[in-house]
């Protein structure tokens, strides 16, 4: 098990004071950040608007489907939804939204054939494993359930992590899934197009975006992103966490999520 770095994981309360005052945007992780056990709750919500309140953009950054990022993007008080890892974005556009894709499509087709390939000889020799069922809505990976409607041994997911990558694809896990992509998962790739979409600074995202996040899919923008934080979750992933984030919260989930908007509001006004 690999200890977290002394420099990392820090309290919130460690932030520099100065630094909440130059915030210019909020991205957060989905599932198990702003949701707990699935569900997004009323407190979250609130926590959205203070941000939107405090004039600043929030955009979430998730591995579900582009089909739900679709739907986070026009219901919660967001700028724009990364989806599957920074295969897509969606961005709230007057009444609407607007997709877009990081490749070409004949790129993705021919990525996402390999990938289903891979993925049947994942499931012929893991019974343990099956594709999320959701899956249609998906566009540049295939999610298999890991931890969310079954609880599948640590040691069989991290066979079909090699699986996928001597098949020269790419794995990555989150809290839930495990996703299989032609792609590496780069969410912070997708935060900068979505931001240059929507008319921000992608360069800002480095020292000026708050992240907030639980999981190893997680790692890029944690490793990227100077205010980088972790909900107390973030902690499990001892041993298997590519880069830390900076900060963690005491709270877990969408409590983490609240604490690091409430310092944020509070820095502010400081
Ligand atoms: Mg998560």
């Amino acid at each position: 098990m690999s200890a977290i770095p002394d420099d990392r994981c820090r309290p919130v309360g460690s932030v520099p004071p100065g630094m909440w005052r130059e915030v210019v945007g909020v991205a957060t992780d989905l599932d198990d950040t702003l949701t707990a056990h699935g569900e997004l709750s009323a407190k979250v919500v609130a926590a959205l608007e203070d941000v939107r309140a405090m004039g600043l953009p929030c955009v979430v950054a998730t591995g579900r489907s582009l089909g739900w990022g679709a739907v986070l993007a026009r219901v919660l008080p967001v700028r724009a939804v990364v989806a599957e890892n920074g295969g897509a974005y969606v961005r709230r556009e007057e009444a609407g939204v607007r997709i877009a894709f990081m490749e070409p499509d004949e790129v993705r087709d021919a990525g996402m054939r390999r990938v289903a390939e891979c993925v049947g000889a994942i499931t012929d020799r893991f019974a343990a494993l099956r594709v999320v069922s959701d899956g249609a809505l998906r566009v540049t990976d295939v999610a298999l359930d890991i931890n969310e409607r079954v609880s599948v041994d640590p040691a069989v997911v991290a066979a079909a992590v090699a699986m996928a990558r001597d098949a020269g694809l790419h794995a990555v896990t989150s809290s839930i899934h495990m996703h299989v992509s032609y792609r590496a998962a780069d969410k912070v790739a997708g935060l900068r197009a979505a931001l240059g979409a929507l008319g921000l600074d992608p360069a800002a995202l480095d020292a000026r975006w708050i992240y907030v996040g639980d999981s190893p899919n997680d790692a890029g923008a944690f490793g990227a992103m100077a205010l980088s934080f972790g909900v107390a979750g973030v902690r499990r992933f001892a041993g298997s966490m590519p880069a830390w984030p900076r900060y963690a919260t005491d709270e877990d989930g969408p409590f983490g999520f609240a604490a690091v908007v409430a310092a944020l509001r509070a820095g502010r006004a400081a």
